[in-house]
């Protein structure tokens, strides 16, 4: 992911709108903040939240040890205790494995945040670029373009109606969520177990699966997402 280690201009003093980048499909869409002007051979530089930024590193180390350290950069996040004032303090950091060679300088570095607590990662470097979505019409679009230029279709409003159409969405109740999150547990491990589609017991956890999976989807917010992002990963 790492293309030519150019130099790098001062870190952006007021990165200025709120987006989501990725770079393909390897990683990302992540929230970002960026200077959409501010750009390396046309690739952005944004800035994350420590928290993203943890994502993101935890996903760099997973590419590496499928990949190969040799083609891949790492990123991580090195927690150190609380501050005098009791703050948490964290250190970032991007290795760069296939520079090891080449000395300490380039092989690694420390990412300060800036003003606003948010970390530059892979900026000059990566090839970050903006997430998309896609509106009902088929029509692309950033995803900081709130707004269909095709149709005038609100991006949030069309994410929310991508939950299971048909029935009214109910208000969640959380032990509905519980009890339906055992159930999709119970009837998965019997479906593992012993997979035997001519056994009238095995079909019927199987049905169980099905349906219990379906009314989880109408109801549970965070598998809902977790299928969403299933969704736009398999694109
Ligand atoms: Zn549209």
């Amino acid at each position: 992911m790492t293309d030519t280690h150019a130099q790098r201009p001062e870190p952006v003093a007021d990165p200025d709108i709120h987006t989501r980048v990725c770079i393909d499909s390897m990683l990302g869409p992540y929230d970002a903040k960026l200077d959409p002007t501010h750009r390396w051979n046309g690739w952005l530089s944004p800035y994350f939240t420590l928290d993203t930024v943890r994502q993101l590193a935890a996903r760099t180390q997973e590419m590496a040890e499928e990949d190969g350290f040799d083609c891949v950069d790492t990123i991580h996040v090195i927690d150190g205790d609380t501050d005098s004032d009791g703050e948490p303090r964290a250190v970032v950091v991007h290795i760069r494995w296939q520079y090891l060679g080449e000395g300490a300088e380039s092989a690694a570095s420390i990412i300060q945040p800036n003003d606003e607590g948010l970390y530059g990662v892979g900026g000059w470097e990566w090839t970050w670029h903006f997430a998309s979505w896609t509106c009902a019409c088929g029509t692309d679009a950033y995803w900081h373009v709130e707004t269909c230029e095709n149709c005038g279709a609100a991006r949030d409003g069309q994410l929310q109606e991508q939950a299971p159409a048909g029935q009214p969405e109910p208000a969640a109740d959380p032990k509905e969520i519980v009890r339906l999150r055992e159930r999709v547990h119970h009837a998965a491990a019997r479906v593992r177990a012993d997979p035997d589609s001519t056994n009238p017991e095995w079909r019927a956890a199987l049905a169980d699966l099905t349906e219990s999976l379906d009314q989880l989807a109408a109801i549970d917010p965070v598998y809902r997402l977790a299928l969403q992002q299933a969704d736009a990963t398999d694109d």
